[in-house]
């Protein structure tokens, strides 16, 4: 159902741009900036074209995916004009290696032999809090929920670590990474730590517990950077991709673990040379920050995480973002994850 309301929205939003764009070269005499903004909008109709075949080709291989996920989950949906501000469905993995007390909050909670040991750095207290949510309201979804509709979340009882890879970044990448993560972490509550870089590449499916590389902990999420040649989910005007890996005991039990984004540095690089261009190419690193954290998209542009990066959107949070960002802070500390 979400899919289809998602694909009404997307054809929706191509019928609307399409109009505007033949609206726009009705009047008689058009100045040369109305021409300009009708080359513009046409442009943008095309480009929604192209985007809308490739929303089509993606559809169809999430719904193949969707056959294993879990009913909890709900597959984030991508459509996305300009520079797209796309994301992976949150990668879930579950285990059947549980014992028979296995619920939490049980006495006796069974490991899975396959998950690493409980790490040294979590509290019994959360790191941080988030600040209160704002007045304002606007609209945020997120990328999972349990089935009482409450959002699956990172564990705030324990730090989020990440490492950068940093081949091919543009120039002040990693400050733009660092600040991206350092409003998340404000909006949240949620600590941050910077376990340095790697030469590990972004890929599709990506085990959240790789002993061999990261020691016997569950992965730190992996931001790198790439272009759409070695990596096609970049192709078109897709600047990004992001989202957390969750593990769980049960379907409706999961909580986000490890995760990965991959920035397109041809993409990004474009969006720094142009104006307002550092905090443009933040935001668009920011939004995978987003949602590495939970949240999903929304039709809204004054936040954050809408669908579209035009150069009219917003940069930074928005009430809505800030208002998901709140409960995303507030999760249940899961000391035996
Ligand atoms: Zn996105």
């Amino acid at each position: 159902m979400g899919d289809e309301m998602a694909d009404d929205d997307f054809d929706e939003a191509v019928r609307r741009m399409l109009e505007q764009a033949e609206h726009a070269d009705a009047p008689a005499e058009p100045s040369a900036e109305e021409r300009a903004r009708a080359a513009r909008q046409a442009d943008l109709a095309r480009r929604l074209e192209e985007q809308a075949e490739f929303e089509r080709q993606l559809a169809h291989r999430d719904r193949k995916h969707e056959r294993t996920a879990s009913r909890g989950s709900r597959r984030a949906r991508w459509i996305a004009p300009l520079i797209v501000l796309a994301m992976i469905g949150a990668a879930i993995w579950f285990t059947t290696d549980r014992g028979q007390d296995a619920i939490a909050g049980g006495p006796e909670i069974a490991r899975p032999s396959n998950w690493p040991p409980v790490a040294e750095d979590v509290s019994t207290t959360p790191l941080g809090a988030p600040p209160p949510a704002p007045q304002a309201t606007g609209p945020y979804e997120f990328i999972a929920t349990h089935d009482d509709d409450s959002p699956v979340t990172w564990d705030p009882c324990r730090p989020i670590h990440y490492v950068v890879n940093p081949a091919g970044q543009p120039e002040g990448g990693q400050e733009l990474i660092e600040a991206a993560i350092a409003k998340a972490s404000a909006a949240t509550g949620l600590q941050f730590v910077a376990d340095g870089t790697t030469d590990e590449t972004w890929e599709k499916q990506r085990d959240p517990y790789l002993p061999d590389r990261y020691g016997e902990r569950w992965a730190p999420v992996l931001i790198s950077w790439s272009t759409e040649q070695e990596t096609p989910p970049l192709g078109g005007y897709v600047a990004g991709l992001g989202g957390p890996a969750s593990v769980g005991l049960s379907e409706d039990d999961v909580t986000n673990v490890s995760g990965d984004i991959v920035l397109d540095a041809t993409d990004i690089s474009a969006v720094l040379e142009g104006p307002g261009g550092a905090a443009a190419a933040q935001g668009i690193i920011q939004h995978e920050v987003g949602h590495l954290v939970g949240l999903d998209h929304v039709a809204d542009p004054a936040q954050l995480m809408n669908t579209e990066g035009s150069p009219t959107s917003a940069t930074d949070w928005g009430a809505g973002d800030l208002r998901g960002l709140h409960e995303l802070g507030s999760g249940t500390c899961r000391p035996d994850i």
